[in-house]
């Protein structure tokens, strides 16, 4: 996979230079892919632009673009274990995961496919001789700078949105995870979407992402990362004038009171820690019990976590490698900080050996307890399967920890008090509260993005159609 995608066709980066993506398991090198540069980013950008503004794409049919878009979802079903090889191949995550991801992409696909005709304003009542509506038109050129943790899904998820409300669009996946991008981008070739709609250009973000977000001819940026850089897209989009969407990272809580279900509520507090070995924006990585159950629930999600299987994704274990060296020491720094201050480990703590794999990185679950909910630990984003336990008495006491970090993008609230579960979804400053569950519902629907440093905009849902349209007022005088 030497070319990337831009204007409809298979291209070479301008001074031919690659980058290498490896399988996280074993380090090998999978397949080389363009080191897209200024140059490169400026033709995919320039083409975006000139197919945006062309008679074609200006008068396409709102309702063909929405076939197209279903003719992706079938694509994408018809290609799925491919797909789902490729993602996991990329990533290191387990098949059923990646399998998961791929439905996901192509749920996207078809629910944005249905609203590509449903787009509209409202008539605004003024006085008798005016007539006043408003229309929502597209931005233009979109940029999507993707991470490499759900590459497939979450490219499917802005991108969809994009071309469903009439824009054109401009992919730099993350330098690790290119590969389902580009098959994506093999997939619309096949359909009848114009040429230059949808491009990827493959790179460093430092090289192709920082040109993409600097460029004065895109429109809007939608951002997946890390807070870090995501104060860089921030700064560009402020310089050329544009919208950002910032989907940053979290530290999000899992709420347990003595009224939980423990039993079920343990099954999903270990799933949101563990899936994708913890490197999910969304990972359930603080438990907050009361006092009085911790020791009971603690053993039920200890032994949970010590009966999980780690290995190779393709061989389907509970959790994969984590993605690179880079994430591996990120993980190793944050235990060792833990260490130094004298934490205890409930259970993990430590690297794995996975036959086979002896240059993967593979990180035991781990459940750290003791910890100064100030400490760095217990409130930074740490990517890894690791989860930071504190105690709490009293509801109020609960709602002041959940909400003394940092970040703000979701919670889970377990209680059999339906009254206390909505006091809590309106304490708790974070953009999705999941109540006696964590994640049900798959997600394509509910609106999806933070308060505080989480980021702010929203993916998902019909919410996400905002990102990618601009409001015109028109008022005219009878
Ligand atoms: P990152 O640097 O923020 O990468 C995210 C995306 O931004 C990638 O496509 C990356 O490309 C691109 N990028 C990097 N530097 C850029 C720049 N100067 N201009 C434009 N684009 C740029 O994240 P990371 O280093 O891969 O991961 C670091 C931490 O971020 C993780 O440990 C985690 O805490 C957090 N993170 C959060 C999420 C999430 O879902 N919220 C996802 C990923 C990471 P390259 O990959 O080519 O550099």
């Amino acid at each position: 996979m030497k070319h990337m995608y831009v204007s409809g066709e298979w291209v070479e980066s301008e001074d031919k230079r690659t980058v290498a993506t490896k399988d996280p398991a074993t380090q090998e090198v999978i397949a080389e892919v363009p080191r897209g540069g200024k140059e490169d980013v400026h033709r995919a950008v320039l083409t975006a632009r000139k197919t945006f503004e062309s008679d074609e794409w200006q008068d396409f049919a709102d309702e063909e673009r929405g076939r197209i878009l279903f003719d992706m979802a079938g694509r994408i079903r018809a290609a799925s274990e491919e797909l789902a090889q490729l993602e996991t191949k990329d990533t290191g995550k387990p098949i059923s995961q990646a399998r998961g991801d791929v439905e996901a992409a192509a749920r996207y696909f078809e629910y944005y496919a249905g609203m590509a005709d449903k787009i509209f304003g409202e008539t605004i009542p003024i006085q008798a001789d005016v007539l006043d509506y408003t229309v929502r038109e597209p931005v233009g050129v979109t940029a999507h700078i993707i991470p490499w943790n759900y590459p497939i899904q979450i490219t499917s998820r802005s991108t969809a949105a994009a071309i469903a409300t009439g824009n054109t669009v401009v992919v730099k996946p993350a330098e690790d995870t290119p590969l389902t991008a580009l098959k994506l981008a093999e997939l619309f070739d096949e359909t009848s979407l114009p040429k230059g709609v949808f491009n990827v250009v493959t790179g460093y973000g430092k090289e192709a992402g920082d040109a993409l977000i600097h460029h004065p001819e895109v429109n809007h940026i939608t951002f997946t990362g890390s807070v870090q850089t995501g104060r860089l897209v921030m700064e560009a989009g402020s310089k050329n004038i544009v919208p950002v969407t910032l989907e940053l990272g979290g530290k999000s809580p899992n709420i347990v009171f003595e009224d939980a279900n423990l039993d079920e509520t343990a099954k999903w507090v270990v799933k949101s820690i563990v899936q994708n070995a913890g490197q999910t924006c969304s990972a359930g990585s603080r438990l907050l019990i009361q006092e009085w159950v911790k020791e009971e629930f603690l053993q039920r999600i200890q032994k949970q976590m010590e009966s999980l299987s780690l290995g190779r994704g393709l061989d389907d274990p509970d959790l994969g490698p984590v993605l690179s060296q880079k994430q591996y020491e990120r993980i190793e720094m944050f235990l060792d900080i833990a260490k130094k201050e004298n934490a205890s480990f409930v259970t993990g703590g430590k690297r794995v050996h996975v036959d086979g794999c002896e240059d993967g990185h593979f990180i035991a679950p781990t459940i750290i307890d003791g910890l100064d909910p100030h400490s760095e630990v217990a409130q930074e984003e740490i990517f890894g399967p690791v989860l930071s336990v504190f105690t709490f008495k009293e509801e109020q006491e609960a709602i002041q920890l959940a909400n003394d970090t940092p970040y703000g993008l979701v919670t889970g609230v377990w209680t059999e008090n339906i009254g206390r579960a909505h006091r809590l979804a309106r304490k708790i400053r974070a953009g999705q509260v999941f109540i006696n569950n964590y994640g049900a519902g798959g997600g394509i629907q509910m609106p999806f993005g933070g308060y505080k440093k989480s980021g702010f905009g929203r993916e998902k849902g019909l919410e996400a159609l905002k990102n990618y349209t601009i409001l015109k007022n028109v008022a005219v005088k009878m």
